[in-house]
């Protein structure tokens, strides 16, 4: 795949068009160790499209440790129809909420995520801690 297409996370860029991966999400996740997502938002935009691209590694390395689910695996055939970020909201200075809705198809099936997500800044690093399901 070439990073010219547009990010899976849908976001529009000042042109009013969609931004590609290379200068959206794929610049957190494929430069993981050295880009890190500079707020809490890029961030969960970033393990959205990592769900979309099937980057398991980055939604690990991107998930608090402690809450990492050990049991986790990326939905198979799981066709992701779209991001909708509803509200972000500082916590604090090293803390963030964001919420969004998430629409995926599978087996037929249409499933909505609808979810509060907290993240934090540890080391420089915004990572995934929890969420509420809405
Ligand atoms: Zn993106």
């Amino acid at each position: 795949m070439g990073s010219s297409y547009a990010c899976p996370c849908g976001q529009i860029g000042a042109s009013k068009k969609p931004l590609a991966y290379a200068a959206c999400c794929g610049r957190f996740i494929e430069a993981y160790e050295t880009t890190p997502a500079p707020d809490a938002q890029s961030l969960m935009r970033s393990r959205y499209s990592a769900f979309v691209l099937e980057r398991a590694d980055y939604i690990r390395a991107t998930w608090d440790a402690a809450n990492y689910p050990p049991d986790f695996a990326i939905q198979p055939g799981a066709k992701w129809l779209g991001l909708e970020v509803r509200a972000t909201r500082s916590t604090g200075p090293d803390s963030a909420e964001v919420e969004f809705v998430a629409r995926y198809r599978v087996d037929g099936r249409a499933v909505r995520v609808h979810e509060r997500s907290r993240f934090v800044r540890s080391g420089g690093r915004w990572i995934y801690l929890d969420g509420d399901a809405l």
